[in-house]
């Protein structure tokens, strides 16, 4: 069986827009949803200018995707993966991404790793074409993944032959990112935008009260819990987001342990980060999701800047304490908290 993303991500959008319905004299607002970045994106933009705004954040979001995108052959990422051997000129986005990517793989302990790609296409998960490798074909793949191989600076990438990059796990929160910005320069105040798993919320709502954020309980596909944020990115990364299963009924999902080249299992099956970065938020989210809570909790002590959820395996809700006031429960799932 093969679950369609995009569909989870427009059940989790209409979701979400049924509980972000601000009731009584409605301000000018502009909704519109369209496909890119290999998901679902919805964006509401409310005030003046929010429909010429709205416009923007789309051609930014698409102008984004063709600059990242693993599959696209014009992508300054394609460009990169088929001159790997040499220096390939990009733009201040790419390097940007590539450069917050490899510090998070390296705060990380490796756990985010841009050079997995090999091994993402070995599993299939680029094309849909999905197959379960055997252990010596991931070995041999893996010695051709290690982020510290990747040079970056003034506008350059560098790449050691016979590796290729997939800024999959990055580029969705900078288009979020990009879109504010976008948003911001258009004089809007206040909007929502999902990109898939990532939400990325400018001020509050119309009226000041904040943004109820539904995070997606990864045992039911319904809302496990809100959180009540103003301008920040909830970045979700989940097991349930992109998968397979085999014959026998395993599931294997699209996150990938750089450590033995498999789905990563270390016991969470949700990572949530809030923060103020979108792009930080989801190599964090990916990250975390590797890493598993213990390892979790130590990077979120000694690096800070943001906040996480996780939801562990045997069903239990995992918090940090910058979210226990803006949280509610909507699951039966018991709640422990992480205090400094
Ligand atoms: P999503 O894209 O579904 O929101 P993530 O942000 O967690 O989820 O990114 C997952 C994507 O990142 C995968 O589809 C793959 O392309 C890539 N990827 C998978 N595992 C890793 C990893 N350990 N490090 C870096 N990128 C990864
Ligand atoms: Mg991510």
């Amino acid at each position: 069986m093969i679950k369609n993303p995009k569909l989870a991500g427009v059940l989790f959008v209409s979701l979400l827009s049924i509980l972000l319905c601000s009731c009584g004299s409605e301000p000018s607002v502009y909704r519109t949803g369209f496909i890119a970045m290999d998901t679902y994106i919805d964006i509401t933009v409310y005030g003046k200018n929010a429909e010429s705004a709205a416009k923007a954040v789309k051609e930014e979001v698409m102008r984004i995707e063709s600059l990242m995108s693993v599959t696209a052959p014009d992508s300054e990422v394609s460009k990169i993966n088929a001159m790997a051997g040499e220096t390939v000129t990009v733009s201040d986005d790419t390097e940007k991404v590539i450069r917050a990517a490899l510090e998070i793989g390296e705060e990380s302990g490796g756990a985010l790793d841009i050079t997995l790609r090999p091994v993402i296409t070995e599993w299939g998960f680029t094309t849909g074409d999905y197959k379960i490798p055997d252990g010596e074909t991931l070995d041999n793949l893996l010695e051709k993944v290690d982020y510290r191989s990747v040079k970056v600076g003034d506008n350059t990438v560098f790449l050691p032959f016979g590796e290729q990059i997939d800024l999959g796990a990055a580029a969705k929160g900078y288009a979020g990112d990009r879109a504010v910005a976008v948003l911001k320069e258009n004089g809007v105040e206040s909007a929502i935008i999902s990109l898939g798993g990532n939400v990325q919320a400018l001020g509050a709502k119309i009226g000041g009260t904040s943004w109820n954020i539904a995070v997606n309980n990864p045992f039911n596909e319904g809302n496990m819990c809100l959180l009540k944020l103003e301008n920040a990115s909830v970045v979700t990364s989940g097991n349930y987001e992109r998968y397979f299963e085999s014959e026998d009924g395993k599931r294997y999902h699209h996150i990938i342990d750089p450590a033995d080249g498999y789905p990563a299992d270390n016991g969470i099956v949700s990572a949530t980060i809030a923060g103020e970065s979108g792009l930080e938020c989801d190599a964090l989210s990916t990250a975390i999701f590797v890493m598993g809570a213990e390892k979790a909790e130590k990077l979120w002590r000694e690096k800070g800047g943001f906040e996480m959820l996780l939801v562990t395996e045997d069903k239990r809700i995992i918090l940090t304490e910058g979210l226990t006031d803006v949280f509610t429960n909507l699951s039966d799932m018991e709640v422990s908290e992480i205090k400094r």
